[in-house]
């Protein structure tokens, strides 16, 4: 049995079914649960471990529910900087044809890093390429040396370019290889108990990239384990137009074709979906992972998250892939989602002041998707707030810092509004893995070396 107490917390933000806010709250921790949240006199008097967080607001940790790892060594890659998404990939498929499990396991590393020093707890990835002998195994396996939890998500490719898709014939494998190894994961690395710090998700890519009997396929083997599925989604105008013409439906009704919405489902991106697709969303349970930075970069559009929400669909918030972000500062991109959605509220064309304009997202709706929200979409009920008896993950910012001079009057405001920080603090299950701003599971400087020496290398052939 390990125990934490934290003491003096400036503002915890619980995230609870009240939502509340609490001052000078402490939090005792028992073998990565929490035993009890509130007054000093109501915690048991020791711990091993007391942390003294005077001074700081704690929220529960992030959750990320969207993202490629891999793509961390190809940012801002030359020929990719201003391309739509579709010249991206076209651009970025041949560098990535030359990844190799090594390369896998650095920029997983780099990636969850990145996204534990922005106040994430759970990440989940997308990995469909699996060149030169890459496995999703690399992925896991590393990710366990840094400690935020893990929603590994087995991507594939089958429609390669002779057969009407977009990627070339080189990255795509065959159905049969694709659902075998799905299987074999799964049983595996997946663990749906409460406190789980990895679990499985079968993901083809895209509309564009696998046939539709291997969509169906997935769902019925995901279906047999009780895993999740996720796909890309209504990112684009071009794949709206791609599904119209190859299957004769819009995205959406495509996946309802094979077999693809439930509770079980989560999407990327959903930009481009009206009305009655929301509501289907809404009916049948599927949720979405909101992705502002990436639809900005590569100039998707706004996707309709107040709208979303307003019929109850889960939303979380995803950093997509480094590729088209360039960053997996989770914090960060939740800022992006709450001032996208007031430029979405702008371009309606009301004016601010008409009782029926479109409301402006707050930033505590906003950290509730990030925190909330992505565990709703992960379908998972032991983490995204901080509650007895739910995982110890929680994230803490000292407020006594220049970007929060003068907001100190509204400490949640300040973490949404003013400049993204990194944490001070990250604890997954208990688990200390930042403390003073510094991740304690991984040499990053050295790390930094050896991530730019196999991104030169695979951009330079
Ligand atoms: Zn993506």
């Amino acid at each position: 049995m390990t125990t934490l107490l934290i003491k003096n917390i400036h503002t915890l933000v619980t995230m609870d079914d009240q939502r509340r806010e609490l001052r000078n709250a402490n939090i005792h921790i028992k073998d990565g649960f929490i035993q009890s949240i509130g007054a000093i006199d109501e915690m048991p008097d020791s711990a091993d471990e007391v942390l003294d967080l005077s001074g700081h607001i704690v929220f529960p940790g992030l959750v990320n529910t969207h993202h490629h790892f891999y793509q961390t060594l190809t940012r801002a890659v030359p020929g990719t900087q201003d391309a739509n998404l579709f010249n991206w990939l076209v651009t970025l498929y041949p560098i990535w044809a030359r990844i190799t499990p090594e390369d896998i396991r650095i920029s997983t590393q780099t990636a969850l890093a990145e996204l534990a020093l922005s106040g994430c707890t759970t990440a989940s990835d997308h990995l469909y390429l699996f060149p030169n002998g890459s496995r999703l195994d690399d992925e896991i396996e590393a990710a366990a040396q840094i400690g935020l939890r893990l929603h590994a998500s087995r991507g594939s490719m089958s429609l390669g370019e002779s057969q009407g898709g977009l990627p070339p014939d080189s990255v795509v494998d065959t159905e049969e290889d694709i659902l075998k190894d799905s299987q074999r994961l799964i049983e595996t690395y997946h663990d749906p108990n409460p406190g789980s710090m990895v679990q499985i998700v079968l993901a083809p890519c895209s509309p564009f990239s696998v046939t539709g009997e291997l969509m169906r396929q997935s769902a019925q083997l995901a279906r047999e384990y009780g895993v999740q599925l996720h796909t890309h989604l209504a990112e684009t105008q071009d794949e709206e137009d791609f599904c119209l013409e190859k299957f004769g439906h819009r995205p959406v009704a495509y996946m309802q074709e094979v077999g693809w919405v439930g509770e079980d489902v989560w999407f990327a991106h959903c930009v481009h979906v009206n009305n009655e697709e929301i509501q289907l969303f809404a009916n049948t349970g599927c949720g979405v992972a909101h992705c502002p930075g990436s639809n900005m970069r590569l100039g998707s559009g706004i996707a309709p998250i107040l709208a979303m929400r307003a019929k109850g669909v889960d939303v979380g918030i995803g950093v997509d892939g480094s590729a088209s972000n360039d960053s997996s500062h989770l914090l960060e991109e939740t800022r992006r989602a709450m001032l996208l959605a007031r430029v979405g509220a702008g371009l309606s064309g009301a004016s601010r002041s008409d009782e029926d304009a479109p409301p402006l997202m707050s930033a505590r709706q906003t950290l509730e998707l990030a925190t909330r929200g992505g565990a709703a979409v992960l379908g998972r009920n032991d983490i995204g707030s901080l509650e007895v008896g739910k995982c110890a993950d929680l994230v803490a910012i000292d407020l006594n810092r220049l970007a929060y001079a003068g907001a100190l009057h509204d400490p949640v405001a300040a973490a949404l509004f003013c400049a993204p920080q990194n944490v001070d603090v990250n604890i997954v299950g208990g688990k200390i893995i930042i403390k003073e701003g510094k991740l304690t599971t991984l040499d990053v400087p050295h790390h930094i070396q050896k991530h730019n020496t196999a991104a030169a290398r695979l951009l330079n052939g």
